[in-house]
């Protein structure tokens, strides 16, 4: 008669759980009173890769016991009054999919009376200046809102790490900034951007682009690598490298590009050496589109 084989060892399932309160939110995050690690990822949903890539580096940093929450919530407060609030895409069971693949344990998709219950709220934070060039010029008050609801997040999750996308470069300066200056106990870490194999980054408004617009976005990607080729000759050659490619670009109507100092995004000067971003926002067709690259500039 035949052994009977033993059972293969099962791997870790992990079933993520679906919140909408805070109150559902801290008895599936804070279960006991174990000392583990923890990590959040923040989005506005309609996940892709690139937010797989922020989930898979809070697993691994917090480990296979450690906790790992990520909120899906479109935050009015960051958008303008002409932005894509309202068409902005939502796909939750989806999303809830993915998070569980790639190793979250709790979701917390509120509503925004849940996050702001006195309604629109009259203290918010400010980024200063640093909100106010690149994308605050063209988006005035987006990371005042931006900081208010992280810093809310923050507050509601307690976690010993928040994932960002360099994807976002500005918001991920000023959120960095916001944590030092104002002593929030957490440590940010960067995620470097996700793109497609042709070099567009990974984004949830590339829903909105039609395929020749698609094709036309690829001109951002493009020129950002054409910066970084020449990083050596200094940010002269980086800049007019970039904006030759946009230059010659059909259907892209350019926002900015900018050599920026990431430390406290201000344009770099003709002389500046070190770690640069290379950024740059336009439209293609209604969609607007922000890319950067990180460069080490001579
Ligand atoms: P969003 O849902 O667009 O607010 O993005 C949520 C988080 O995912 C932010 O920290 C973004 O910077 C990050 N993210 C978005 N797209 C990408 C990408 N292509 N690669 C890496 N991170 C990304």
């Amino acid at each position: 008669m035949a052994r009977p084989k033993p059972a293969a060892k099962a791997p870790k399932v992990r079933k993520t759980q679906l919140t909408h309160t805070v109150g559902d939110f801290e008895a599936a995050f804070w279960p006991d009173e174990s000392p583990v690690d923890n990590a959040l990822v923040m989005t506005m949903g309609a996940l892709h890769e690139g937010h797989a890539a922020l989930i898979r580096a809070a697993r691994k940093e917090v480990g296979p016991e450690g906790r790992v929450a990520v909120t899906v919530f479109v935050n009015p407060l960051q958008f303008g009054p002409t932005e894509d609030l309202d068409r902005y895409p939502r796909s939750l069971a989806a999303d809830v999919r993915l998070a569980e693949e790639h190793g979250a344990d709790v979701v917390f998709a509120p509503l925004p009376e849940e996050v702001y219950p006195n309604g629109t709220p009259q203290v918010r934070l400010s980024a200063g200046p640093m909100g106010e060039r690149f994308e605050g010029a063209t988006r005035p008050g987006h990371f005042d809102g931006v900081l208010t609801v992280v810093a809310k997040m923050l507050h509601i999750t307690d976690p010993d790490y928040a994932f960002f996308g360099e994807k976002d470069a500005q918001q991920l300066a000023v959120i960095q900034r916001m944590v030092a200056d104002l002593d929030f106990d957490v440590e940010v870490i960067g995620v470097p951007t996700i793109r497609e194999t042709d070099g567009l980054a990974l984004s949830s408004r590339n829903q909105y682009l039609s395929e020749t617009e698609r094709a036309q976005a690829l001109a951002l990607s493009r020129a950002l690598f054409a910066g970084r080729d020449v990083a050596a000759k200094g940010p002269a050659a980086v800049r007019e490298a970039a904006a030759q490619v946009l230059a010659e670009a059909d259907g892209v109507a350019l926002d900015y590009l900018a050599l920026i100092d990431p430390h406290d995004f201000v344009e770099a000067p003709d002389d500046f050496q070190g770690e640069a971003v290379l950024a740059v926002a336009a439209k293609v067709g209604s969609t607007r589109l922000i890319d950067n690259v990180r460069i080490q500039v001579r």
